[in-house]
């Protein structure tokens, strides 16, 4: 057993046995901000031996408090978070196979990315797509790990298809307030603490420690001092309609026609088309027009008061609004 893991292996639940059994998984993380950042580490460290990582953004400045994978550089760049993310965590550990897609969550672009999948991390910063994790994880019986914190707060559950509630189920039990990074702030001891929880449930499944998870889901605020386990079993319901008798997967119903999202508390909006675009011919076209920046990830430009970020994969963040029609008109003035 190489030395790098001696003192995990030391750990008896994991013991030598354990340590072997890491090296042959392959965990997928969902979302590379706060929480993906600090799991990927802590995993990569571990001696998880694949890793894939999916997330839809770039780096920016206001990441690098609590965002631990990334540096003033990656900023300057405008790397995407999954690129940088791997460039990182190959430093850390070369021995390691990494795999980074810059995308957005949709049912149609994650279902290639679950084969040969031992488990998800759910990281990422908005209920929208861990409801399409829901369905889909529920639909494929993989097990996974939810982990959501704002402010000082956070809460984390482990989620197993045909035994434990799912997240819809527990849609009483956790308090949705819509309240996000963006809007109230985060402090980085509240990833941390929620980054603890997912990590270690991740490693005691993947060793095949299962009744030292924990099963009950666990809340808590750091600034307030309240810490909280709740018994959730019973909140599994017959009639859910994703992990129920008869479910109908409600999240996974996705039109391929062109998409907007309003990115709560950022300004932004978020337009997805369906066909890519060719960014050389864009980039020739604007250049003529306002300053750009182009990496061989993505496109961006400042166009009057705002900025737009063109991906390849077909999304484009116009930034300076919250209007979906004004988004919409700056973006046909320049692409359309
Ligand atoms: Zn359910």
């Amino acid at each position: 057993m190489s030395e790098r893991y001696s003192r995990q292996a030391l750990f008896k639940p994991i013991g030598e046995n354990g340590q072997k059994k890491l090296l042959n998984k392959h965990v997928l993380i969902i979302g590379c901000g706060a929480l993906g950042s600090a799991n990927a580490e802590n995993l990569v460290r571990s001696g998880v031996g694949e890793l894939t990582i999916v997330d839809r953004d770039y780096v920016e400045l206001s990441n690098l408090q609590r965002q631990q994978l990334y540096t003033e550089e990656d900023v300057r760049h405008q790397l995407p978070k999954a690129v940088a993310a791997k460039k990182r965590l190959l430093e850390i550990n070369s021995e390691v196979m990494i795999h980074a897609h810059v995308l957005d969550v949709t049912p149609d672009s994650l279902l290639p990315l679950l084969k040969g999948i031992d488990m998800v991390i759910d990281s990422t910063d908005n209920f929208e797509t861990r409801f399409i994790l829901n369905d889909l994880l529920q639909r494929e019986e993989l097990p996974w790990v939810f982990g959501s914190c704002v402010g000082s707060t956070g809460m984390s559950f482990t989620i197993l298809p045909n035994e434990t509630p799912c997240l819809q189920c527990l849609l009483n039990s956790i308090p949705v307030s819509g309240a996000t990074c963006d809007s109230v702030g985060i402090i980085s001891p509240a990833v941390q603490m929620v980054v603890a929880h997912q990590t270690t449930e991740v490693i005691k499944l993947l060793v095949g420690d299962k009744k030292a998870l924990r099963s009950k889901l666990v809340t808590f605020d750091l600034w307030n001092n309240h810490y909280h386990m709740m018994n959730v079993a019973r909140a599994k319901k017959q009639e859910c309609p994703t992990c129920g008798k008869n479910p109908s997967y409600p999240n996974l119903q996705y039109e391929s026609s062109t998409k907007t999202d309003i990115l709560c508390g950022r300004n932004t909006v978020q337009i997805r088309k369906p066909q890519k675009p060719n960014l050389d011919e864009l980039a020739n076209r604007l250049r003529n027009i306002a300053p750009i920046k182009y990496n061989e990830f993505l496109l961006s430009i400042e166009y009057k008061s705002y900025r737009l970020v063109f991906f390849q994969d077909g999304r484009t963040l116009v930034h300076g609004t919250d209007s979906i029609e004004k988004a919409k008109s700056i973006y046909n003035q320049l692409a359309g």
